[in-house]
């Protein structure tokens, strides 16, 4: 796999500039620039300074991140929603960039929607992102994030969705904490039905040791420092053939208060072991 970077990591400290000068120091060969961020950086500049970067670069956009909470839309956040992601597959189609992550809605009420709602309603809006984004020439890479505040939890029921939509633009995002918080990697070989070709984007990240219902975004820790298995992750997508971006994703409070290049150099020794 290759080393990427998803600008989570150092979003409080750093900016898009200072990210792609600092990932082509430490040689990743991915980002993954935010949306919001990337908001921010063509308030400075233009489009062309980043096609400019990325033509001169061996560093390589890889996904936009992210596009949230897509299910069970009202008509307003609807508009809001395409609006941010009609901006990301113009900026994307411009710089080359293939992905877009996708993310299932989070909220308390969520545990009340059945099987069959969450099903339909992200076959039906994956649908609809795809068609969409089809004239830009990006897919959509679609995230199960494991906590149960989240509609679509595990990896199983991701695939099931992304099966039932059966287009070639529409895949996965695995992310080894989400899959460590839906039960503790229990499924673990569910990763082994996933067909390769479904396989768009791994978040690399590891965790403190907590109990499922207390274990959050907050507790990321550099790969290797942690509890999730992440050599047998590794294995597994390995002997899938996965050569895509592995990408480091830490959303620790602690981390975004330290000097981004030391996370961006620190993020890049501790992941090299897992690709
Ligand atoms: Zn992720």
């Amino acid at each position: 796999m290759k080393l990427g970077f998803n600008e989570a990591t150092c979003m409080k400290r750093s900016t898009v500039e200072q990210d792609l000068a600092l990932c082509e120091k430490y040689g990743y060969e991915y980002i993954e620039l935010r949306l919001d961020m990337l908001k921010d950086y063509l308030s400075r500049h233009k489009i062309s300074d980043l096609q400019n970067f990325f033509k001169s670069s061996a560093l390589k956009p890889y996904a936009f991140n992210s596009i949230e909470d897509i299910n069970f839309c009202n008509t307003s956040q609807w508009e809001k929603l395409t609006e941010l992601f009609r901006f990301g597959c113009e900026v994307a189609q411009a710089i080359g960039n293939p992905y877009i992550v996708v993310v299932p809605t989070m909220g308390d009420d969520m545990s009340c929607r059945t099987h069959d709602e969450i099903f339909s309603d992200s076959v039906n809006v994956l649908n609809h992102l795809a068609d969409m984004a089809k004239p830009y020439e990006v897919k959509l890479a679609f995230e199960p994030i494991g906590d149960k505040r989240w509609c679509v939890r595990s990896l199983a029921q991701a695939l099931e969705i992304v099966t039932a939509v059966n287009r070639h633009d529409v895949g996965l995002v695995l992310d080894s904490i989400n899959l460590y918080m839906y039960n503790k990697l229990e499924d673990i070989d569910t990763i082994d039905l996933v067909p390769a070709e479904k396989i768009f984007v791994y978040h690399i990240d590891d965790c403190e040791d907590l109990e499922l219902g207390v274990l959050d975004h907050c507790h990321r820790l550099y790969p290797g420092d942690g509890v999730i298995p992440l050599l047998s992750i590794t294995e597994k997508l390995h002997k899938k053939g996965y050569e895509g971006s592995c990408s480091v994703e830490l959303f620790r409070p602690e981390y975004w208060k330290e000097e981004p290049e030391d996370v961006i150099k620190t993020a890049a020794q501790k992941t090299r072991k897992f690709l």
